[in-house]
């Protein structure tokens, strides 16, 4: 094991590195700039607290989130890593002390906001101290072209340059277009960096667009479905977020709620509340969540489109950060592009720029009605392109939605769109459709219209929802002049003539992401008391994945629960201890076969166990194998790639996938018995000759017979 290797173990308690993070951490170590862009959630900060960990004298990190920055620095104080913040938060006391503290260099990192820059007193006192790396996290800000501009950035090659010898630099980004990209190599002024784009996919994210849905209904389903579950709810406006908020507290779910509209006091409580896991939804406007880094959040649901895919894929990406399966819903309803439509339209911005936003705002529109794999659609707006056509992990390629026909009602609904001239919207035509006696109905003298009261046997909340379904699905138009008027489409009027059927697709709400298991929730009380009493939100104790493993692996020694994953040696020294009494207790209390369940785990590798978690009696039970573990046997066994997909009765591609997988996971394939020889060298210079990540431009400089499964092979398995 080598140096960056074991700090990764001792202090994170991780046994292997995420995509690019070994060469992100070997570069900086090597003395080398990095830019790194990394979706969120892929694991940025260790890129650079390792190195930060190994090197001599204190790193500073230039980042903008303050409430980021005191969990990270707890985060790395638990894992044994002296850390400290310095910014607004504090009061001059605390300050001064933390500032004799840096001078005495005895922090490994400390964080900083930009603004601190801006003071000269506190630069000339950091002269005097040896900083060997500054990392500038969120470094898009430093672009007029990235979305969260911030003037101060623009100190920091000054900062830079003020430091004898020159530090090594390291940008961390989530979001980085061409543009962007050239704006932080030069306004950082980097030397020569190497740069590194990792792939975009989250595979544990699950995605799925909701055309026409009632979206309380669905919400208070989904809820009622997901117990106990954290998410978050992203809503377009205040107003709705306060609407949602008020819901689900009367149906007594841990909700709160945050936006701008909040005081200051209030939006940091909800915060906290959040991170503490005493609020299990937290109902936001797009206000929240720059500084969440709450690892346990299992799903996203947008009640609106948000403005762009690079927002949607910020704020869908803050679910699961912590690697388990979590859910992205987006509900689409055709009336919310109006509402972005009007954001952009009041915006300051310069034509050009507005033009820009109109066309990302169609960009994610097209999102919503494609057809195609959703994970693909996201990759490919990302410039990657997916080496699948399907994931079978989207809403697109798992239909989870059941087909209704409901021809009749919307013949009726057609026909009164066409008998008022086409000239209401969806709330007049659903009165009339109900029979409503409103002055406005009868002022008009709709009740004389022959499609009146033709569907009293509904609510006009099921009329509405009909109608938007069939806006969704495109029979009906909302006009966009100010007040959405509905038309028919050629769809809708070609129903009309040849009486066609109409099938709507309704959702069934049947994921469960609740944990049954009782000795995670044994444990889950353990954390929580260590939490308070540290004052340090639950997630910096052990993360979920480190308590499901617990739960599953019933470490009884020190050695077995250092094995865990997300166990480093300080936080075994500070709490193995309790953890390891509370399993005990709980082996000896339900009378379990300990060894059994160790057979089984070594039988089947380690790698298996932790899928079957939902289900504790599944222990005594043998533990379920991975997928690709199984492809691993067979293939291991002398079956082709062609054969195993047969017998599996999965794609080619898919049995490709899991060879891949089982390569970097370490075992034992050769990648020269499957690629053709005359390729490899040729392969091996385009991977070193493209400095990025992503496996496109690869792909683009080579031959087009040789495949991505071939150059991921020797990327992986070529040394
Ligand atoms: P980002 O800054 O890219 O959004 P983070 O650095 O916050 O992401 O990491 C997201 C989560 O992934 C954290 O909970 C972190 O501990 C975890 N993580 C990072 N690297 C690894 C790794 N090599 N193995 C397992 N988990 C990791």
């Amino acid at each position: 094991m080598n140096n960056i290797q074991k700090a990764l173990k001792k202090y994170f308690g991780y046994n292997s590195f995420r995509e690019g993070q070994k060469e992100i951490i070997s570069d900086v170590i090597n003395n080398r700039d990095v830019v790194a862009v990394m979706p969120t959630g892929a694991g940025k900060s260790i890129c650079f607290q390792v190195p930060a960990a190994l090197f001599e004298g204190t790193t500073i990190v230039i980042s903008p989130l303050i409430s980021l920055m005191k969990d990270q620095v707890d985060n790395l104080n638990e894992a044994g890593i002296k850390a400290t913040y310095i910014n607004s938060t504090l009061d001059s006391g605390e300050l001064n002390k933390r500032m004799k503290d840096i001078l005495d260099e005895k922090y490994k990192l400390v964080y900083i906001a930009p603004e601190r820059l801006e003071s000269v007193a506190f630069l000339d006192s950091l002269k005097s101290i040896n900083i060997p790396f500054v990392a500038v996290d969120e470094a898009h800000c430093i672009s007029q072209w990235g979305h969260d501009f911030r003037p101060s950035y623009r100190k920091i090659a000054g900062f830079i340059n003020s430091i004898y010898p020159r530090p090594i630099v390291g940008a961390y980004t989530a979001t980085a277009t061409k543009r962007v990209k050239k704006d932080i190599i030069y306004l950082l002024n980097l030397k020569n960096p190497s740069i590194y784009v990792t792939g975009f996919d989250r595979a544990n994210l699950y995605f799925s667009v909701l055309k026409g849905v009632n979206k309380e209904n669905f919400i208070l389903s989904y809820l009622s479905k997901n117990k106990g579950v954290t998410g978050i709810i992203y809503t377009a406006t205040r107003k709705e977020a306060e609407s949602i908020y008020k819901l689900l507290i009367k149906n007594n779910v841990k909700a709160g709620v945050y936006h701008a509209g909040l005081s200051d006091e209030d939006r940091n409580n909800g915060q906290n509340k959040f991170a503490y896991d005493d609020i299990e939804v937290m109902v936001a406007t797009n206000a929240f969540g720059m500084g969440i880094d709450k690892s346990n959040v299992r799903f996203v649901i947008h009640n609106n489109i948000p403005k762009n895919m690079e927002a949607y894929y910020q704020e869908a990406g803050r679910a699961g950060r912590d690697g388990e399966k979590s859910e992205c819903m987006l509900l689409f309803a055709p009336k919310d592009i109006q509402l972005q439509t009007y954001f952009i339209d009041q915006s300051n911005l310069s034509m050009e720029r507005k033009s820009n936003e109109y066309e990302k705002l169609r960009a994610m529109v097209d999102y919503c009605h494609t057809s195609q794999c959703l994970r693909k659609y996201i990759l490919r707006y990302f410039s990657e392109e997916a080496a699948f056509e399907k994931c079978d992990n989207c809403s697109n390629c798992n239909d989870d939605c059941e087909m209704k026909d409901i021809t009749l009602e919307a013949l009726k609904i057609f026909s009164c769109v066409y008998r008022v001239k086409q000239s209401f919207g969806s709330g007049m035509v659903a009165d009339i459709l109900k029979g409503s006696k409103s002055k406005k109905i009868l002022d008009r003298r709709f009740d004389r219209l022959s499609t009146y009261g033709i569907m009293n046997d509904y609510t006009k909340k099921d009329i509405v929802d009909m109608i938007n379904k069939l806006v969704a699905d495109n029979y009906l138009n909302l006009s966009n002049d100010g007040y959405p008027v509905l038309k028919l489409t050629n769809k809708a009027v070609a129903v009309l003539k040849n009486k066609g059927n109409v099938h709507i697709k309704t959702l069934k709400v049947k994921r469960s992401l609740s944990i049954d298991n009782e000795l995670f929730e044994i444990l889950r009380k353990l954390r929580r008391n260590i939490a308070v009493a540290e004052k340090v939100p639950p997630y910096i104790v052990f993360s979920d994945v480190s308590l499901k493993e617990m739960s599953t692996f019933m470490p009884v020694n020190k050695n077995e629960f250092l094995g865990i994953k997300g166990v480093g040696e300080m936080k075994y020294e500070k709490y193995g201890d309790r953890f390891l009494t509370l399993i005990a207790d709980y082996i000896k209390d339900k009378e379990i076969n300990i060894s059994s369940i160790r057979n089984n785990l070594i039988q089947n590798s380690i790698n298996s166990s932790v899928s079957s978690l939902n289900d504790n009696n599944n222990i005594k039970k043998e533990e379920k194998k991975k997928s690709h573990i199984i492809t691993y046997e067979m293939y291991k066994q002398g079956k082709s790639i062609e054969e195993i997909a047969k017998i599996r009765e999965v794609k080619e591609r898919t049995i490709e996938d899991h060879i891949v997988m089982c390569l970097r996971e370490g075992m034992d394939i050769d990648a020269y018995e499957i690629v053709p020889h005359e390729y490899i060298e040729m392969i091996k210079e385009a991977l070193d000759d493209c400095k990025e990540q992503r496996l496109s431009p690869v792909k683009q400089m080579l031959p087009e017979v040789i495949s991505y499964f071939w150059i991921r092979l020797v990327k992986y398995g070529v040394n």
